[in-house]
């Protein structure tokens, strides 16, 4: 009777340590308010979801601010307001604007440029967006005041973006954005903070600066042209251990993740497995339920396809509140 009691304890023991799955909230809540809005960022919150994300970019003064791109005329209307700062390329960037300037936006749904169209037609439309650009520290403090009201921890899951691209106009954004970060860690150490990019070097410089937080190395196609990364290399076992030296985790797009098994069923290859024994967190990106990947469905067999197949330890979701909905 004891020896049952104690296997009974055991495997209750090892179903506690059993990982988790973290819901990260891509771009806020992306099909029902514009991308990286405060309210898309609000409205993600009330979902009690693990981490939301930013994606952070620089002004002309150094302000961080909350944009997935360095140009701004796909989810902005600067194009209208300020047509004469077009560079030669045809595009607008968020680095030749001032933080006043920026502000003056308004922030819409991602259109397409050449049609001047929804990018995505499966968003609810915006009219008149009253939404502005945030800039990083008014998003950290509505992820603050969220926790502290409702007491919650939901993280801040930031992406430093086109680090070389700052680099190249003589800009510092990993230490700019990682002073804001400690700051942030300082006035609230209870909001977990993990910092992801798609580049290794701010990744390993953070590592070799001490930095308090994880470390999440994204990884693109390279035909993406994200960085100067062989990312090739890096989905390999010996990549991933590499990766292991300075990183957390890794934040794969999910079709890297698989490969096609019997009766063409797709079935998990060996990435997660090499993450996973070099002691990497997997956290892949996008669950969308508007584009869901070929082989599922409906979401709730593209989650059961992450959680029972895969293993991964969470998801990027532009759906929080379906996703949410589907894992309780
Ligand atoms: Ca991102």
């Amino acid at each position: 009777m004891r020896n049952l009691w104690m296997l009974i304890m055991l495997i209750t023991l090892a179903a506690c340590q059993s990982r988790r799955f973290d819901i990260i909230a891509h771009r806020g809540l992306p099909r029902l308010y514009p991308e990286h809005t405060l309210k898309g960022l609000q409205e993600a919150l009330k979902f009690n979801v693990d981490y939301v994300e930013p994606d952070v970019v620089l002004t002309k003064d150094n302000i961080p601010v909350v944009l997935h791109d360095t140009h701004i005329d796909t989810t902005t209307d600067v194009k209208k307001r300020f047509p004469k700062r077009v560079r030669k390329d045809g595009r607008f960037y968020a680095i030749d604007f001032t933080i006043k300037e920026i502000k003056s936006l308004k922030a819409n749904h991602r259109i397409d440029l050449k049609s001047g169209k929804p990018a995505i037609a499966t968003r609810v439309p915006v009219k008149n967006s009253p939404y502005s650009v945030p800039t990083l520290e008014e998003f950290i403090h509505v992820v603050h005041q969220y926790n502290l009201e409702k007491g919650t921890n939901t993280g801040i899951y930031i992406e430093i973006k086109a680090p070389a691209f700052h680099k190249d106009s003589g800009k510092d954004i990993t230490a700019i954005v990682h002073n804001i970060l400690e700051k942030a860690y300082e006035a609230d150490p209870t909001t977990p903070i993990i910092v992801q990019c798609f580049d290794d070097a701010p990744l390993k410089r953070l590592r070799k600066e001490g930095s308090p937080f994880k470390l999440v190395q994204l990884i693109a196609e390279n035909s993406w042209g994200e960085s100067r990364i062989d990312y090739n290399a890096m989905r390999t076992k010996a990549g991933l251990k590499e990766v292991a030296t300075y990183a957390d985790g890794v934040g794969p797009w999910i079709p890297m993740l698989v490969r096609p098994g019997k009766e063409k069923k797709m079935v998990s290859n060996d990435f997660v497995n090499w993450a996973h024994n070099a002691g990497l967190l997997v956290h892949p990106y996008t669950l969308r339920n508007d584009q869901l990947p070929p082989f599922v469905k409906n979401e709730k067999e593209a989650l059961d396809f992450l959680i029972k197949e895969l293993d991964v330890d969470g998801i990027f979701t532009d759906n929080v509140n379906t996703t949410v909905k589907l894992l309780d």
